[in-house]
């Protein structure tokens, strides 16, 4: 679903008034938190970021160039992203830090459990990862 800002509806609440002959869609700009959970644009809020889904197993890491909405660019110089590695380190410490807490505390299984459930939960929440730790980069620095 696409997000629209529509000054009309914003402003006069036409849907408080019991107006409701107009076109205007009832969502309105998602709010900062929305938007960087949905992936989109940090100066509109409604631009996608990445244009595939999250979990293709090829295209996970293909962003936009600049938003589709209304042009910002999403790699403000080269190595932008060199950063967002650090982000996505603390992700996953957090993510295998979880993973074993969950093992330890519920199971305590052998070794072999555990490398091939960290390594596992690693690879497969990776395109996560990947994606949010470049959300917060552009978030902070964009
Ligand atoms: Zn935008």
């Amino acid at each position: 679903m696409e997000y629209y800002t529509c000054w009309l509806h914003h402003i006069w609440q036409l849907d408080y008034w019991g107006i409701s002959g107009t076109d205007h869609p009832k969502r309105m700009k998602p709010g900062l938190i929305n938007a960087w959970l949905e992936c989109r644009c940090p100066h509109c809020r409604t631009g996608k970021v990445f244009p595939g889904p999250a979990f293709h197993p090829v295209r996970f890491h293909q962003m936009n160039e600049s938003c589709p909405d209304c042009g910002k660019t999403f790699i403000p110089e080269p190595g932008f992203y060199f950063g967002a590695m650090y982000v996505s380190f603390a992700f996953t410490v957090a993510l295998m830090t979880a993973v074993w807490l969950f093992l330890k505390v519920l199971f305590d299984p052998a070794e072999s459990v555990y490398i091939s459930s960290l390594i596992g939960s690693a690879i497969l929440l990776a395109p996560l990862s990947f994606r949010y730790s470049r959300m917060i980069w552009l978030y902070w620095f964009g």
